[in-house]
């Protein structure tokens, strides 16, 4: 019980961060962490500071089994999905942060023209095909895009991230902004990012692997 409450503490404190940093603009995206065989994610609807603990939507990861007294985040259906199908993923960002959701709009998926692409687990990151919010082809088409991946753009939308901690989840949302920004402003100069091959960024995820972040 002390956990689940810590947990909840976790996932307001993280939308509040969201906020922050200018990734959630009017409210806009979600969080979720894994607990047991179930998630818990942010409801729909309340601003994340005036979002309480207990406000936090526990439910299964069954699409089946809706909870009868909270309303989760509308876009519940991809979190559980990837809950399901990626065993390693305990804590989900979901963000509309400004460069990143920008570049979703192009439909363009992020290319390795910076060695840290590579933090969300390959040599690029993709942008998901283009479905209407909270339905389960959005869900169907991020869990195509992760493959092998951390990290997706949603198309015409914005972002999504997992990791082992909320911390970590967010941590690489932040990332991924940084380099839409930085991949924008190369588009916009006219310039021709020149990328990185695909044994480079082999040897990218070896280092990070060995080292960590750097
Ligand atoms: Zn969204």
């Amino acid at each position: 019980m002390k956990e689940e409450r810590r947990l909840r503490e976790a996932v307001v404190a993280t939308g509040i961060e969201m906020e922050r940093l200018g990734f959630a603009v009017a409210k806009s995206g979600n969080v979720s962490c894994r607990i047991g065989s179930g998630m818990l994610i942010t409801p729909t609807a309340l601003p994340y500071a005036k979002t309480r603990p207990e406000d936090v939507v526990l439910m299964s990861l069954d699409a089946g089994e809706m909870p009868t007294d909270a309303t989760p985040s509308s876009e519940w259906r991809f979190h559980a999905a990837i809950y399901r199908a990626q065993p390693e993923a305990d804590a989900i960002v979901h963000t509309h942060s400004p460069h990143a959701s920008a570049l979703s709009c192009a439909r363009r998926s992020i290319p390795a023209f910076h060695y840290t692409v590579g933090l969300a687990g390959g040599t690029d990151i993709r942008c998901a095909d283009y479905a209407t919010f909270g339905t389960q082809e959005l869900a169907d088409n991020v869990l195509r895009a992760l493959e092998g991946r951390r990290a997706v753009l949603l198309a015409n939308h914005g972002v999504i991230a997992f990791g082992p901690t909320l911390e970590r989840a967010l941590t690489l949302a932040s990332e991924v902004e940084s380099l839409a920004q930085r991949y924008l402003a190369l588009l916009s100069a006219g310039l021709e990012p020149v990328i990185l091959d695909e044994a480079e960024m082999q040897r990218v995820a070896e280092q990070f692997h060995r080292y960590g972040r750097d």
